[in-house]
């Protein structure tokens, strides 16, 4: 199911402001890095975004700048359009709060735009790169009634136990080694 077009009317609303405040909390009690209202249960068109630099401190400064991760202060987008920049793709582990105890290698593209509406309905356009391009279309995704399930290479399906023991700090020569191992097998 399609999450439903924001009004102005709706934006405005005292119950629309609660939700993005809401999702801001819920995406700090988790914590996570992006949230898109259908997980609460609303099929608005919003997003939250936020990636904190004490998230970045378990994981090495190699891993980090493959990755392309830096800190994204709280980001709102209301009635998101997404465009893709730069479609080389990117392999790495993402894991989502709706499906909770897993992760898998997702393929994303490098770069996106991203157009829309700030909470107060003033026009935004935000240009992503690396991890902060991940979090969005993983976001905008959800906005589309889609999970990583659908776009994520199966074989590559662990539990969050495994990827916290084997796959965690995996450089992207390991996690290309591991996406080649099905191929080879074909
Ligand atoms: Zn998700």
């Amino acid at each position: 199911m399609c999450a439903e077009h924001v009004t102005p009317t709706t934006l405005r609303q005292h119950t629309t402001q609660q939700l993005i405040d809401s999702m801001a909390l819920t995406l700090q009690d988790q914590p996570g890095v992006g949230l898109a209202a259908p997980q609460v249960g609303e099929q608005l068109r919003v997003i939250v975004a936020e990636d904190k630099s004490e998230y970045h401190k378990k994981l090495s400064k190699q891993l980090l700048k493959a990755q392309g991760r830096v800190p994204v202060p709280l980001t709102v987008i209301v009635n998101p359009e997404i465009e893709i920049i730069d479609d080389a793709l990117q392999y790495f582990f993402e894991g989502c709060l709706s499906v909770e105890g897993y992760r898998a290698v997702v393929p994303r593209a490098r770069s996106v735009r991203v157009k829309g509406l700030d909470r107060d309905g003033e026009p935004l356009e935000v240009k992503a790169e690396g991890w902060f391009a991940r979090i969005l279309q993983h976001e905008f995704d959800h906005l589309q009634g889609d999970l990583y399930l659908s776009k994520m290479l199966p074989h590559t399906f662990v539990s969050e136990k495994n990827f916290a023991k084997d796959w965690i700090d995996a450089l992207p020569y390991e996690i290309s080694k591991l996406v080649d191992q099905k191929r080879s097998k074909i």
